[in-house]
């Protein structure tokens, strides 16, 4: 361990912030040939280092985000633990290039891949022009010791459209509302039985035989579990607060949208949550989050479903089979944004 601490010693010494990280490139490049290692480097400057018939590729970010005097480090050791005087420490991800380096002492058949700008948004990552020879690769920017991430969901968000006109409603008019659910994030939480304020909402609705919608306002963020949702209806029924439900009788006479229920019905058959669960691992394959709902006079209906799969067919399955649910409730038109990686 410690010729791994001297390693890490001598990357804080070496420039390698973002963007300006040429001289820990030269560096490493100077640094693998001296033990006998192939480098090459890419338009982006990732850096690319190998030798033999490697199994396993390890792969690391070289820049560092620079606070306070970083690149200038100054490190000391308080208890046990190293430090930077006023600046960042860069162990994120310098303590993977120092492993690298250990490896490459011990003249490891091994590839290497270090990427570049990763903390200003993956830029290396995104352009790596090498091809790979190891079947395997493990990345070593984690944040969680004695922990390996084997994989992690893709995702794809779904809008979907469509135009409404307005009629004359009858009945008392109310605002029901939802608020203050416990939320979540729709990726990491999504298995945690947290209730959606839209679900919750939808089938108060749905049960108290309300058809007559003036406004939606549910949801909060694309990648949130949704914690509040408010709707204004019309209705000949009387209603009353329910659980997490609670109702307001306002003093309004508003039109309604035309096909309002078929928007309480869809809530209701929207299956929001977990899909699909991989036994083996334990952990979701496919789960869907119906994240935002808006209907108003101006704007239309417009909702906003969040999608995640740790596979790409399944991913492809999921917005296939969303838009067609969504076609069925009249939707006209649904858009598609991939997200690449997972956001937290
Ligand atoms: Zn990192």
């Amino acid at each position: 361990m410690s010729a791994i601490i001297d390693h890490f010693q001598t990357l804080t010494q070496i420039p390698r912030c973002s963007k300006a990280a040429d001289k820990l490139l030269d560096f490493l490049v100077d640094f693998s040939k001296s033990r006998g290692y192939s480098v090459e480097v890419d338009e982006v400057k990732n850096i690319y280092i190998h030798k033999g018939n490697p199994t396993l590729c390890l792969q690391a970010h070289y820049d560092m985000v620079c606070m306070g005097k970083a690149p200038i480090l100054e490190t000391y050791i308080e208890d046990g633990v190293m430090r930077a005087k006023d600046s960042s420490l860069g162990a994120d991800n310098g303590m993977a290039i120092a492993m690298m380096m250990q490896n490459m002492d011990e003249g490891l058949d091994l590839e290497f891949l270090l990427t570049a700008d990763e903390e200003i948004g993956l830029i290396g990552a995104n352009e790596v022009a090498f091809d790979l020879k190891a079947k395997y690769m493990l990345n070593l920017d984690s944040e969680d010791e004695a922990e390996v991430y084997i994989g992690c969901a893709g995702g794809a968000d779904l809008l979907a459209f469509k135009e409404d006109s307005y009629v004359e409603g009858v009945g008392i008019c109310y605002e029901v509302a939802v608020k203050g659910l416990t939320g979540g994030h729709s990726g990491v939480d999504i298995d945690k039985g947290i209730p959606s304020a839209i679900k919750v909402l939808g089938k108060y609705l749905l049960e108290n035989d309300v058809t007559q919608l003036a406004s939606i306002y549910a949801g909060e963020r694309r990648n949130s579990i949704p914690a509040n949702a408010v709707v204004i209806v019309r209705s000949e029924k009387v209603l009353e607060n329910d659980g997490d439900v609670s109702v307001r009788v306002l003093k309004e006479e508003p039109k309604v949208l035309k096909e309002g229920s078929k928007i309480i019905t869809l809530i209701d058959e929207f299956r929001h949550g977990v899909l699909a669960m991989d036994e083996e691992l334990d952990i979701p394959n496919m789960s869907i989050n119906l994240a935002i709902i808006t209907a108003d006079e101006k704007g239309g209906v417009k909702i906003e479903v969040s999608a995640r799969a740790m596979a790409a067919a399944e991913l492809e399955y999921m917005t296939a089979t969303t838009g067609e649910f969504f076609e069925f409730y009249g939707f006209s038109r649904t858009y598609r944004r991939q997200i690449s990686r997972m956001e937290t």
